[in-house]
């Protein structure tokens, strides 16, 4: 099973991911996740990696395909794996091309209205958990392992029309790029979180 997730930010890539990961017992790779750990443990991909994540646009593809590389090749990567937040453009996807045979593009939909909203309120858990300030009922510990949620710093109004910008220009294009790949398949992401794992499922 080697799958990705592809949506605008706010689409719901990471909840799926969690989720699919553990029902199919494959990594959930994102490229997002693995530039945090990088700037909170300060090495020298995290500090290029936060001065693009800051201002909402793309780190440098030698540094992304890079890691992705890396991380595919790793062997618990060998049955499958699930691509979350890569690839971004049309290089890279090219790029993964020449390592990975991916066999399914799954494509989370959600009208861009309604995903400013989605990511100014999400809070997050370092196990990899998202919610939503809307269903958390005033709660700031994560449901599923107990630590206290945050905010990422590019959740912010700002940088958040940045990356959608960013997502209509340079990876919207790959829909049609893993369409004529005769990958892809749509899923209405604007749905409840059981109902589109439901979807995704039965498109598999
Ligand atoms: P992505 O990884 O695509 O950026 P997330 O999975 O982090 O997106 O989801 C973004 C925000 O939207 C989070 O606050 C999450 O709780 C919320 N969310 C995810 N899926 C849904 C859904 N189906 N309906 C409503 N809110 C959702
Ligand atoms: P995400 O966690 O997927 O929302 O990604 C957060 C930020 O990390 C993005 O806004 C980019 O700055 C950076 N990033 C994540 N994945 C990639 C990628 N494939 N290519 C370039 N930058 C990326």
């Amino acid at each position: 099973m080697k799958i990705i997730l592809l949506g605008a930010p706010g689409a719901g890539k990471g909840t799926q991911a969690t989720r699919l990961a553990e029902k199919y017992q494959i990594p959930h790779v994102s490229t997002g996740d693995i530039f945090r750990a990088n700037i909170k443990n300060a090495t020298p991909i995290g500090v290029v990696a936060k001065s693009y994540i800051d201002k909402g646009q793309l780190v440098p593809d030698e540094v992304t395909v890079e890691i992705v590389k890396q991380r595919l090749a790793e062997s618990d990567c060998e049955k499958g794996f699930l691509l979350d937040g890569f690839p971004r453009n049309t290089f890279q996807a090219e790029e993964l091309d020449k390592f990975a045979s991916v066999e399914k593009v799954v494509n989370i939909n959600v009208d861009t209205t309604k995903l400013v909203k989605r990511i100014t309120g999400r809070r997050v858990c370092q196990c990899g958990e998202s919610y939503h300030v809307d269903f958390l009922n005033g709660k700031t510990d994560c449901a599923k392992c107990g630590k206290t949620l945050y905010q990422r710093a590019d959740d912010n109004e700002v940088t958040v029309k940045e990356r959608l910008s960013v997502y209509e220009k340079q990876t919207a294009p790959l829909i049609d790029y893993y369409e004529k790949a005769g990958k892809l398949v749509t899923i209405n992401g604007d749905q409840n979180i059981d109902k589109v794992f439901e979807d995704i499922i039965s498109s598999l």
